[in-house]
């Protein structure tokens, strides 16, 4: 759709590089603990529930459902800000794209769409499904 905001390329770190690879080919990928099997983020070397230190990235569903969000309606082109819990269980920070957002709500499904950044690899955000 129109969404001609644009958006800036992510900071690519150590901890966060096999993501972003992942993102170019199209794949959301989250850390996983193998030692408890629990998902998390944002990404980190010592699992945050067990501290076990061997995390691996799995291929995520790509679905979640809106935890909190809100509409930047100041911005030359409006967006939104939400919360998004993934069916794998970890929050994370990213916007919602592709639909109405007056019609938003908590609860409320989305999926993962992958957004084109300026010079980067492309960012995971969601929408409506
Ligand atoms: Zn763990």
């Amino acid at each position: 759709m129109g969404d001609a905001r644009k958006i800036p390329a992510p900071v690519v770190t150590v901890e966060t590089q096999a993501f972003w690879d992942a993102a170019r080919s199209g794949r959301f990928t989250i850390p996983v603990c193998t030692g408890c099997g629990k998902a998390h983020w944002y990404p980190r070397a010592i699992c945050p529930f067990c501290d076990g230190g061997k995390v691996e990235w799995r291929d995520a569903s790509g679905k979640g459902t809106i935890y909190t969000f809100s509409v930047m309606r100041r911005a030359k082109e409006p967006y939104v800000i939400a919360y998004v819990t993934l069916a794998e269980g970890p929050t994370m920070m990213t916007n919602i794209v592709d639909c109405d957002f007056d019609k938003l709500r908590i609860g409320q499904p989305v999926s993962v769409v992958f957004a084109a950044t300026e010079d980067g690899p492309p960012v995971p955000m969601f929408k409506p499904f």
